[in-house]
């Protein structure tokens, strides 16, 4: 709703409109733009040069704290204070994180509580969430300042790939910088939405995002029907970026220059001139430099014959996404490049003619996922027509059942916002509470899945087994986050719980994840008829017991001994590994009962007409 304000300096009328703002948090860059005029504007330096703000943070001696371009040159000179890469610890926690611990200047810990990693700076623990609520701020004041007036209200990116806990995490950085986060955006949606892919109801298109920035690379796979955008595919290389081609160009030097040891200041003069010497490249065709006394060059073929294995690495992740996706190259309507390094005319060559079409390249590949985010937001503020943004999961997501299986409610690839709702009930007599297990994978074990989350529906009266009727429900909104919902529908007991994972996976682990689900089918297969076999037969040994207590009137004491061996053999099977032994005893169980139910059946009938009377 619009609301009217007078701005007392001025004496002026003005009109509050409903302003939200587009942010992309980055890696290495956070940039915010707002709609001005109907046009995604970013907000740039004093200067108007630029509008990225490094994601970087530095945490002076005297409490000061720095965010920005302001902040670099403490990397080189005090990296146990300087931050770099939040982005990269997101809803982590230290064991995802350890492998590459040893390549941040600074320090990360684990904190045994909730298991997410915190960064420690002195004797101050600083979470993810804060760090990037300090980024965000940054932003915040940026945009108030351009614009005179406050700023509440804000559309986060994130990548497709973003699990519950990492898209959480974003949307708490946001609250605790005091801003609203209405949604959260994919970025390659919100890149698509720069180009205007989207914004008519009747666009129908396949579109492939390419975003090589800093030091990550994403492909994206697109399906845009009915002003409803879907993620169909997502890949990439968490360690894959510009930062990698700077790199090859210093390593080619040192041999070829024979530029022999350096000094830390030294070589990151020369990584710096690399980067200069690359970026030339893109609209040059020959670079020459200095450092110390060297004199560098480097032609563009040279750059291209260094960076080729790069960038194939990068295509290796388009042909796989391609797979997934189950579509072939001539299906993508539309090739959106996207991140700094795309600005290389190498890289655009590659991937137009990989899709066998032109790439879009109109806008700054820096800027077009705020500039997406900025639409998005004036979508929500309702300046356009509003449009929906659909994502999907990338991995199942179920609850434990007997047996330690995995019983999906959302499988994997399915369209978000969703719900599904699946009925159980209770395996024992009089049962009251029921643990609910929620997990995330593919394999048939929940041992092998994720576990999300795990809480307890209690004050289930009580009821004979198999008869209480117990619905979980699973609610996946549009952010991706889960609500888990269970309830006894005879009596109306319900419980219900957020999910926010204790701690996230990254892509990398996800792909593993989807791997071994492929790899250990058969294992899995075999381990799940296992657990199946076993189910059956406990149930087999409990309705036996029951068939004796029910049935001792008339049975022998022959019989009752007999079924009590199979019982009891049936049993010991259980106990070991073999499926097939299972079933053999639940067999031999079986045949023997079968003719004794026939006959409880005709004891249970002649009693039941005793006494009544035939006319
Ligand atoms: P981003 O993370 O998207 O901001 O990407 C930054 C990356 O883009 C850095 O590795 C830059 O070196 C690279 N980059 C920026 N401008 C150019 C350019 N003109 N040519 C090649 N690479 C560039």
């Amino acid at each position: 709703m619009a609301k009217i304000a007078i701005d007392l300096k001025s004496g002026s009328i003005k009109k509050e409109d409903n302003l939200i703002v587009g942010i992309d948090l980055g890696t290495t860059n956070s940039l915010v733009a707002y709609i001005k005029d109907g046009q995604p504007e970013v907000v740039r330096d004093p200067d108007g040069r630029s509008g990225l703000v490094p994601s970087l943070i530095y945490f002076a001696a005297d409490q000061e704290v720095i965010v920005g371009d302001a902040a670099r040159s403490h990397l080189v000179a005090d990296p146990g204070r300087t931050i770099f890469s939040v982005k990269r610890l997101m809803g982590k926690s230290f064991s995802d994180l350890a492998d590459y611990a040893h390549q941040m200047g600074y320090q990360i810990i684990q904190d045994d509580q909730d298991r997410l990693v915190k960064v420690r700076v002195d004797d101050i623990f600083f979470t993810p969430i804060e760090l990037s609520a300090l980024i965000l701020r940054e932003l915040k004041t940026r945009v108030e300042t351009e614009l005179d007036r406050k700023v509440d209200k804000a559309v986060i990116t994130v990548p497709a790939y973003f699990n519950d806990a990492q898209r959480q995490a974003t949307r708490d950085a946001g609250k605790l910088a005091g801003l609203d986060v209405l949604r959260i955006v994919n970025e390659p949606t919100a890149a698509s939405l720069a180009y205007g892919i989207g914004l008519s109801r009747d666009d129908s298109k396949t579109i492939a995002v390419y975003d090589l920035g800093g030091g990550t690379f994403d492909i994206s796979i697109l399906r845009i029907e009915d002003g409803v955008f879907e993620v169909i595919a997502t890949n990439g290389d968490t360690f894959l970026g510009g930062d990698d081609l700077d790199q090859a160009i210093v390593s080619h030097w040192e041999t070829r220059f024979n530029l022999g040891e350096h000094t830390p200041s030294a070589r990151q003069a020369l990584r710096l001139e690399a980067e200069r010497a690359k970026k030339v490249l893109s609209t040059e065709t020959q670079f020459t430099g200095q450092s110390g006394n060297h004199t560098l060059t480097l032609s563009r073929a040279e750059l291209e014959t260094l960076i080729q294995p790069l960038i194939e690495r990068t295509m290796d992740c388009c042909r796989a996404a391609m797979k997934d996706a189950g579509l072939e190259k001539q299906a993508v309507n539309e090739v959106i490049m996207v991140g700094g390094s795309t600005r290389i005319p190498y890289v655009k060559q590659t991937v137009s003619a990989y899709f066998g079409r032109p790439v879009h390249d109109e806008l700054d590949p820096d800027e077009v996922v705020a500039a997406g985010a900025a639409i998005q937001a004036d979508i929500l503020a309702g300046n356009r027509k509003d449009l929906l943004l659909l994502d999907i999961t990338p991995l199942s997501l179920g609850i434990e059942t007997v047996g330690g299986l995995m019983d999906v409610i959302i499988p994997r690839n399915t369209k978000v916002p969703c719900g599904y709702a699946r009925q159980y009930t209770t395996s024992v007599d009089g049962q009251k509470n029921l643990k609910i297990g929620v997990f995330q994978g593919e394999r048939d074990l929940v041992a092998n899945n994720r576990k999300l989350a795990e809480f307890i529906l209690s004050d289930i009266p009580p009821m004979p087994a198999g008869i209480p009727k117990l619905e979980i429900r699973f609610q996946l909104n549009a952010d991706g986050i889960l609500q888990v919902t269970a309830k006894e529908l005879r009596s109306g007991t319900s419980q219900s719980i957020m999910v926010k994972p204790q701690y996230g996976i990254d892509e990398e682990e996800m792909g593993r994840m989807l791997l071994d689900s492929i790899r250990h089918a058969e294992d899995d297969m075999q381990q799940k008829a296992l657990a199946e076999a076993r189910n059956e037969g406990n149930m087999m040994v409990q309705s036996a017991k029951k068939f004796v207590q029910q049935n001792s009137s008339w049975l022998t004491p022959e019989e009752i001994s007999r079924i009590e061996e199979h019982a009891a053999e049936l049993a010991s099977a259980i106990e070991d590994e073999s499926k097939d032994t299972i079933q053999a005893r639940i067999e031999s169980l079986n045949a023997f009962t079968t003719p004794l139910a026939h006959k409880a059946l005709e004891v249970h009938v002649a009693s039941a007409m005793k006494g009544q009377a035939i006319k």
